[in-house]
């Protein structure tokens, strides 16, 4: 390229030159920006979802390419949200594509200093002895002379990710189970 084709794709002598004299469309844009598509346009389908990170409940478009999703944004059909979403919602493609995303069980045992990976069964039995004996070890029939049947080891915390329906067989659970200290994060 020569220095009079060069100078001329300067920014500010595009602005001084052409029609653009505010320097706000063409003259700021370089040859890069020009090359650039939006990732929504490579999709071939585009899923409607809910943002799973608070309970706002923000409406997603998932946009999907060859199975794979591409991008995620605010659902302008949404009545709750009209289109947007909060850094966290605009950022929730992570959650299924971020090389930080973990897809094995680690288990840290009292006292350990490392985590270790555990299959999803031997997890589940673990998990299952734990609250069959913390139940059998702190269950209550009654208190004062009043009847309480309950389980004062058990208790619950639920993610902001669960939904209305997760936390509707949860909050069933756990109460079958005798546990009275059933929250989740939406209502802190
Ligand atoms: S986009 Fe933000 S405000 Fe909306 S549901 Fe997600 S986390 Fe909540």
């Amino acid at each position: 390229m020569g220095w009079r084709e060069a100078m001329s794709s300067w920014p500010v002598v595009r602005q001084l030159r052409g029609a653009d004299r505010l320097g706000r469309g063409a003259a700021a844009q370089s040859r890069r920006y020009l090359e650039l598509t939006p990732r929504t346009q490579a999709a071939d389908k585009v899923v409607k979802s809910i943002c799973p990170f608070c309970a706002v409940g923000c409406g997603q478009q998932v946009y999907v390419a060859d199975g794979v999703i591409t991008q995620i944004e605010g659902d302008p059909d949404s009545p709750v949200s009209r289109g947007r979403l909060c850094p966290k919602g605009s950022a929730s493609k992570q959650l299924v594509t971020g090389p930080g995303r973990e897809y094995r069980i680690k288990y840290r045992r009292p006292h350990g200093t490392d985590w270790e990976e555990l299959d999803l069964d031997t997890a589940m039995d673990m998990i299952a002895d734990r609250i069959i004996a913390s139940r059998e070890k702190s269950w209550e029939w009654e208190l004062d002379g009043k009847r309480t049947r309950r389980a004062m080891g058990l208790a619950s915390l639920g993610g902001a990710t669960l939904d209305n329906e997760e936390n509707y067989l949860m909050k069933k659970l756990y109460t079958a189970l005798g546990a009275i200290q059933i929250e989740n994060q939406a209502r802190i």
